[in-house]
């Protein structure tokens, strides 16, 4: 059996990246790593990176290239993530997607699997706005989700086209309950590691 252990989650904001990432990374045991999420914790202990951050993500845009790149190779060449991770949230850019490539080759790694989650527009604003009320994110107001929105279309979507045409590549479903969500990414895992 094929190991799948490096995984990109990939899908637009709202599309359910980080709760499936989470419950992937559990079922593999393997490290989440979401790059929003090191970025609202760099924000909230207030270091470098977080104060160059701030003003991107509570407008919605995306942070530079150079910040994330930093990031992403200082985490995927640590021990921890030395057996297998998942991806949440990068990359963002098709830079970014190339600069990934570049990184794996060098530290001999390959991205096993990119699981693409599918959401109808109208549902991606109703859950991001319901999530503001619930979480109270600075970037979940009408305002700065139309441009991330917008951000996703434009930077974001083109980088399916670069994994597209890749065995590895799959589309599922998120329009659905969570736990249905859940069940199609562990069965296209599976049928990819078999
Ligand atoms: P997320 O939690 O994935 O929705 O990310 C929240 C925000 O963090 C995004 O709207 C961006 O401002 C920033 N961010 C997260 N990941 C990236 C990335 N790979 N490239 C640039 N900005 C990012």
């Amino acid at each position: 059996m094929k190991e799948v252990s490096r995984i990109v989650m990939f899908g637009p904001p709202g599309a359910g990246k980080g709760t499936q990432s989470k419950a992937l990374s559990e079922w593999l045991g393997v490290p989440h790593i979401s790059t929003g999420q090191v970025l609202r914790e760099e924000m909230s202990n207030s270091t470098r990176v977080g104060i160059l951050a701030k003003e991107f993500m509570e407008r919605g845009e995306l942070v530079s290239d150079n910040v994330l790149i930093e990031m992403i190779k200082n985490l995927l060449e640590s021990e921890a993530c030395s057996s297998g991770w998942i991806l949440d949230g990068f990359p963002r850019t098709l830079s970014q997607a190339r600069f990934l490539d570049k990184l794996l080759e060098d530290i001999s790694q390959r991205i096993d699997s990119v699981i693409s989650l599918r959401v109808p527009e109208n549902v991606l604003v109703h859950r991001l706005l319901k999530r503001s009320s619930l979480e109270g994110r600075a970037d979940d107001n009408e305002e700065a989700i139309a441009n991330r929105l917008r951000v996703y279309e434009e930077q974001t979507s083109p980088i399916l086209d670069y994994y597209g045409s890749q065995k590895f590549s799959v589309t599922i479903d998120g329009d659905q309950v969570l736990s249905e969500v859940t069940s199609d990414i562990r069965k296209a895992l599976e049928q990819l590691s078999s």
